[in-house]
This record gives structure tokens, C-alpha cells and sequence, in this order.
């Protein structure tokens, strides 16, 4: 870091010495990682720029549609250049889906049927799936649970391994079994991100005792962190958000499915309504953001998971607990740090939010967020509102404190940010 830049953190920002020294260290160490990281970004780049080629996309698909949308083209093919770039049959982008959960929602209903059993084989799904599966401590409404959908969950053992005998005992006894449910993410759990192998060894482990079982990866933070998809290795379907790493930051809204054409057509019934699926749907004027989005996403995954790495780093020598570590491969781009303190939890995430470029004079607040059980504090100064591809940090307010920190459009963003957030803890 040159002089410049040091006076200036110090001065506008009160960093103080002790954690520029860290930074110097951090750096680094982790400037080593760095180039692993480079040559997926490389790789998935190309794979995008050729699939945007491949589909000969023009001026004409970024014009707008109304009323029923037949036949926009440009949200058409939108849906051709995801199934090429996920190496699938078919794929639903949309600009309708509210959030990932939204997405995943979609799927679940679109292909699950009463009497259907949905099975986690990594313990608890995401917290806003809850409410969707029906195992909530609220009420459940509306949810698969009332719709006569059932659910279990297989539990990482305790070493945090996939619990593979117990899959088998499972898929084996209970032949209600239609779906399996695997998250490529940590969510807000303490454990590694799935990596795109161990999906396959999953998949392949679910199919060889079933194979009609349908294998759905949530794959919310996880695009363009491996040179394949899960869908490469023989997910039937995987869906995730617009907001997050696959829309580039520049993506407003909306989430997508990609899979085989049976289930991503069953989702497509739940966005809209049978017989109508993908082929209606006006598209605002927003698909050229979605395209550029994409363009830009494989570059964006991989500042926001270096601003991971360097903050598993500098938290690391500033003596936290932190998973991933700075050398574990990624396959998501989150940074849990565990505070064991509600305090100083709160106020990393205090200090994210005064290094956000929107929102900076905000304090944020611990709050009930719909879908959520425990308060949550979000720290998110983001030009799209919530957008965890950039800069951002959350927790749910629970022991044993930790805060979940991801994106960072640009790396040295992400840096300044957790330099602040740093400072309000130490
Ligand atoms: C973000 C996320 C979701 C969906 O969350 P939304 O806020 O609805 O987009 C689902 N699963 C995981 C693992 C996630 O990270």
C-alpha cells in the first residue's frame, strides 16, 4: 500500500497503524492464492463471451417488451446462453422472480407433488427455505408442508461430512422420495462450501441407489467459482439469484433455474401458471443489464471472493476464528468470522455499512427480516438494494456471533471495507 493511500485511511477513516501492519501481512499471504483464482476467472470468461456468441446476440435483444411478452426475443435467449454456459437443456432467467429464494421455490413446488417427500443431505437448508418447506417455527402457511410435500434432512456428521450411509439407509426405506435438496453454500451454517467434485460425488452416490431421484443443488453464491457448475457434474436442476454473483452487480433483480427441460419447465408452471411457463413475461427494458451482468460475472465473482480470502486473512492474525481459511479451496463466496460477541459482531457489521459507497452515514440495526427466525443485522450500502455481490455483511443474531461477509464489486473495495469493519472491533 503506498503512503498515499495509508495517510488517507488514517486520517478520513481512523485506521490506525497496528491494522495497516496486518493488511501488509495479509496481503501477502494471500497474494499467493490469488492466481488459482485468476485462471477460473480466465476460463469463465471465455465460457460466456463464447456462449453470447454462440446465440449471436445483438442490439435487437435488448429492446424492451410489454403486456404478455410473447415472444421477446431477448429474454428467449437469454434463457439459450444460460443453458450453454450450465451445459443444460434449458434455463428460466427472469426478472419476475422477486429473490433466489423466489427461484427455489419455484422448483421445489413446480416439481414436487402431496405425498412427495424433499430430503436436505446437508442438514438445514437456507433460512428463508423454511418457511417455503413448512419448518418454520411460524406458521407455514402456503407452504409444501401444507400442500402435503414432506421433508427430512440428513445432518453433516459430526466432522461435518456428507453422512452418506445414512443417505443410503434413506433413499433406500422410503420411496416417497422424489427430490433431493443439496446447497452448494455455507448459508448461515459453520461449515465449508460444497465444492463442484463433491456435488458430483453426491450426485452420482444419489443416483446409483436411485436415479430418478431429482438432484437440486441451491446454487445462491457459488457461479463461476469452479470451471464447472453443478449441472456439469449431473444436477437435474440448480437455481439461484440475479443479485448475487451470476448478475455481475449490474443485474436490478430477479433469480434463474437451469437443468433438464422437464424440471425447469415444471418451474416455470409455478412462476407463471401451466400452459403459459416461460413464454410470457414482459421484460421491462432490464435484459440488457442482465446480459452485461453476465458478462461481467465471472470478473466479480472472483474480486468479491479475494476480498474473502484477504478478510479470512487479516481477521485470522487479528486473532478470530474464521471459515473458510485463507488456503481452503472456495466454492462460494462467503467469509464467516465468528465473534463469540454480540457486540462486536454488531459493530463489524457497523463498520461495513460506513465503508459502503451507498448508505455510508447509515447505522445499521439488528431487525426482523421476513423469512428469517432470529433477528438479522445487514450491513448492505449496495447500488442494487441487497445485492450480496457487493460488499456486505449479515448475521443472525445468535450465538455464537458470527458474521457472514461477501462480495465486493471490486476487490479494493472489499479491502477499505473490512479495514473499517476491522478497526470497530479491535
Ligand atoms: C441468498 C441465498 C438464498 C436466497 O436468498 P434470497 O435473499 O432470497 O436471494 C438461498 N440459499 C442460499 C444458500 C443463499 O445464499
Amino acid at each position: 500500500m503506498i503512503n498515499l493511500t495509508k495517510e488517507y485511511l488514517k486520517n478520513s477513516y481512523g485506521i490506525s497503524d497496528n491494522v495497516i501492519d496486518l493488511y501488509e501481512q495479509a496481503i501477502d499471504d494471500v497474494n499467493e492464492e490469488f492466481s488459482k483464482y485468476d485462471e477460473i476467472r480466465e476460463y469463465n470468461q471465455l465460457k460466456v463471451l463464447n456462449a453470447l456468441q454462440e446465440e449471436r446476440i445483438s442490439d435487437a435483444h435488448f429492446t424492451n417488451s410489454s403486456g404478455y411478452g410473447y415472444g421477446d426475443i431477448g429474454r428467449d435467449s437469454l434463457d439459450k446462453v444460460y443453458a450453454r454456459i450450465f451445459n443444460c437443456e434449458s434455463a428460466l432467467v427472469r426478472p419476475h422472480f422477486v429473490n433466489g429464494t423466489h427461484a427455489l421455490g419455484a422448483g421445489l413446488f413446480g416439481n414436487l407433488r402431496p405425498g412427495d417427500t424433499m430430503m436436505s443431505v446437508c442438514g438445514t437448508p437456507y433460512d428463508t427455505l423454511h418457511n417455503v418447506i413448512g419448518i418454520s417455527d411460524k406458521k407455514n402457511i402456503g407452504s409444501l408442508k401444507e400442500y402435503g410435500v414432506n421433508y427430512k434432512q440428513v445432518d453433516l456428521t459430526s466432522e461435518g461430512k456428507i453422512n452418506y450411509d445414512k443417505i443410503k439407509t434413506e433413499l433406500e426405506d422410503d420411496k416417497s422420495i422424489k427430490l433431493i435438496h443439496i446447497q452448494r453454500s455455507t448459508g448461515y451454517g459453520w461449515r465449508k462450501s460444497l465444492l463442484v467434485s463433491q456435488i458430483k460425488e453426491i450426485i452420482d452416490f444419489v443416483k446409483g441407489i436411485k436415479p430418478e431421484v431429482i438432484c437440486f443443488v441451491d446454487n445462491c453464491y457459488g457461479e463461476f467459482l469452479d470451471t464447472k457448475e453443478p449441472t456439469d457434474v449431473g444436477a437435474d436442476l440448480v437455481a439461484g439469484s440475479l443479485i448475487k454473483n451470476i448478475g455481475g452487480g449490474i443485474a436490478p433483480t430477479g433469480g434463474y433455474l437451469a437443468g433438464k427441460e422437464e424440471c425447469v419447465t415444471q418451474a416455470a408452471y409455478r412462476l407463471t401458471v401451466p400452459g403459459i411457463g416461460g413464454e410470457c413475461g414482459s421484460t421491462f427494458g432490464v435484459m440488457r443489464l442482465l446480459y452485461q451482468g453476465l458478462f461481467f460475472a465471472p470478473h466479480v465473482a472472483i474480486e468479491a471472493v479475494k476480498g474473502a480470502l484477504f478478510c479470512a486473512r487479516i481477521m485470522e492474525l487479528a486473532g478470530f476464528e474464521v471459515l473458510p481459511k485463507y488456503t481452503d479451496k472456495r466454492s462460494d463466496i462467503i467469509q464467516a468470522i465468528k465473534f463469540n460477541d454480540k457486540e462486536k459482531l454488531i459493530n463489524f457489521c457497523k463498520g461495513i455499512q460506513l465503508g459502503s459507497p451507498i448508505d455510508s452515514f447509515v447505522q445499521c440495526e439488528p431487525w426482523e427480516m421476513p423469512g428469517y427466525s432470529d433477528q438479522v443485522i445487514m450491513a448492505a450500502g449496495a447500488f442494487v438494494q441487497g445485492a450480496s455481490i457487493e460488499l456486505s455483511a449479515d448475521a443472525p443474531i445468535r450465538e455464537p456471533y458470527i458474521a457472514y461477509l461477501q462480495g465486493g464489486l471490486t476487490f479494493d473495495h472489499a479491502k477499505i471495507g473490512i479495514l473499517i469493519a476491522l478497526s470497530k472491533v479491535i
